[in-house]
């Protein structure tokens, strides 16, 4: 599955990193956090070099939505349940900041945006009351808001919240000027190159030791357990598809506010817009067919917008904290020499760029006026204690019962083509599937944190229940906080 945005030939980046080097600041990840992050510091004069593990904008960022807004769903509403006012005025105040850079950086960047209403609505009765307290959320923290009952969309809605004049754009055309930039300013960003550690200031890559004064890990989520990130942090995986749909369809960038998520918004591409559907998530690796999930969210499109047929389809995954605010500050207290930016909960297009302010005033030895919104190391993560419980428990029965089906599980011939299954030989769980032909065998047990891996219909990779790693087919490291490869079994 490919996204709209990466159906496209990639910017070239051709040099592996030498052993050895020495970097001012060391950034891990080429999304849109490590890039901007990357551009902020060449552009203040350090010697910054980028690894990514894969290629750049390949894993959230090139798979996004690609919404600039402050209207984010129901998200602000969620935030003023848990935080004071002040937070979410600062909350508020780093978006703006980061939302109102991307639009001057994509102006001066010749990046197409389009300045669109965004609008969350109510699908069901239910949402209404949902809709109505984001309205107040964002009207209390000073958002030009409006209600109303009229959308664009052909279903019926039960109220709405609308925010004017909000961005959308291709967020691979976003990374590529950011790229171009950034290796303008003296940055060099190395692609294929996996970070596996990090320590007193060496950075162990899969092509050997870097040196860094300063580490930026701008990996989703973060890499490095030391911080204990991953017990803080809900991985979710979504669905996206671009359709072509014959007569009109909505300017309007909509999501509801009740579930199943439906997000909508139109795609300039090639000549012609084409609508955009998202929705229908999940916990990574805790459903048991992700095919059914995309394939009901494009049923519901087809339903509704009658004659459309999709030209992309795929599948993404972002992290929310459990206090619903974004982290970007220290790995661990009172150490500023490896950051991370993680929890942004579907809104990255302006928090990674509020995060890559925030964390660059840190190195930089500033501090942006907002950014207790954003603390690593906050008290008020205490307002999440109950959802890090609740979140941590389901961690702890998906690793039991993972292992206890796997003990049960017997093999019964390949499975069928895009197919695959846990089975035990002697006491490991293997994880066997077939693709384009060919059958394989490798360890169901994820190499973080040893949760059993589950298949991935939709995808045909392995996710692990409990953390969000991802593996490829034949096991090879997609994605999340693990750092290698399964083992062949
Ligand atoms: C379906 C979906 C729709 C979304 N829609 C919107 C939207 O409309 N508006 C909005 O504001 N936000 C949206 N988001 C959220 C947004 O896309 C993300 O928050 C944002 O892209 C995250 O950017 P990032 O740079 O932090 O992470 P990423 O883009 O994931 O970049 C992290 C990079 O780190 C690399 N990496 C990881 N581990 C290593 C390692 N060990 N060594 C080297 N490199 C490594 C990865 O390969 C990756 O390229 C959406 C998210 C999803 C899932």
């Amino acid at each position: 599955m490919t996204s709209l945005w990466l159906d496209r030939t990639p910017v070239s980046v051709p040099v592996t990193p030498a052993p050895g080097e020495e970097y001012d600041c060391v950034v891990v990840g080429a999304g849109l956090t490590g890039l901007t992050t990357a551009l902020l510091l060449a552009r203040a004069g350090r010697r910054v070099a980028v690894l990514e593990a894969r290629t750049i904008g390949a894993v959230a960022t090139g798979n996004t939505t690609g919404k600039l807004s402050l209207l984010q769903g129901t998200h602000l509403s969620a935030i003023a349940a848990k935080h004071s006012a002040r937070t979410v005025l600062d909350y508020v105040a780093g978006n703006l900041q980061g939302q109102q850079w991307l639009l001057r950086f994509c102006a001066e960047n010749d990046v197409a945006t389009q300045r669109e209403d965004a609008i969350t609505y109510a699908g069901t009765e239910a949402g209404a009351a949902l809709v109505g307290k984001e309205f107040r959320a964002c009207a209390d923290a000073g958002l030009e808001v409006e209600q109303t009952d009229a959308t664009e969309l052909p279903m019926r809605t039960y109220g709405a919240v609308r925010l004017p004049r909000q961005a959308q754009f291709d967020p691979m055309d976003v990374l590529e000027a950011l790229t171009l930039q950034a290796c303008d300013h003296g940055a060099t960003i190395f692609e294929h190159t996996r970070v596996h550690g990090v320590h007193s200031g060496v950075v162990d890559t899969e092509h050997g030791r870097i040196c860094a004064g300063a580490v930026v890990l701008a990996t989703g989520t973060p890499i490095l357990d030391r911080g204990g990130f991953f017990a803080r942090l809900e991985p979710n995986r979504s669905y996206a598809a671009a359709l072509r749909v014959p007569g009109e369809f909505p300017r309007g960038m909509y999501l509801s506010a009740d579930s199943p998520t439906r997000s909508l918004r139109y795609a300039p591409h090639r000549g012609e817009d084409l609508l955009l559907v998202g929705g229908s998530g999940h916990i990574v690796g805790r459903s048991r067919s992700p095919q059914a999930h995309l394939d009901e969210m494009i049923d519901w499109a087809r339903t509704h917008f009658p004659g459309a047929h999709p030209t992309h389809r795929w599948a993404a995954q972002d992290y929310a904290s459990i206090d619903e605010l974004p982290y970007a500050g220290p790995l661990l207290p009172g150490n500023d020499t490896v950051l991370v930016a993680t929890g942004y909960a579907k809104w990255g297009m302006t928090n990674a760029v509020a995060a890559a302010l925030a964390l660059t005033g840190t190195v930089l030895g500033g501090q942006q006026p907002w950014a207790d919104a954003y603390r690593t190391w906050r008290g008020s993560e205490l307002a999440g204690a109950a959802k890090a419980a609740s979140l941590n428990a389901h961690m702890a029965r998906y690793l039991a019962t993972g292992w206890i089906d796997a003990i049960r599980s017997g093999g019964d011939g390949a499975p069928a083509e895009g197919q695959g299954r846990v089975e035990r030989r002697g006491a490991r769980p293997v994880g066997v599937c077939t693709v384009d032909g060919a059958t394989t065998a490798v360890s169901a047990v994820c190499p973080h944190l040893y949760g059993v891996l589950s298949w991935n219909d939709a995808e045909q990779s392995w996710d692990c229940p409990l953390h969000g790693s991802r593996f490829a087919h034949d096991g090879k490291l997609l994605e999340g906080p693990a750092t290698h490869d399964l083992e062949q079994a």
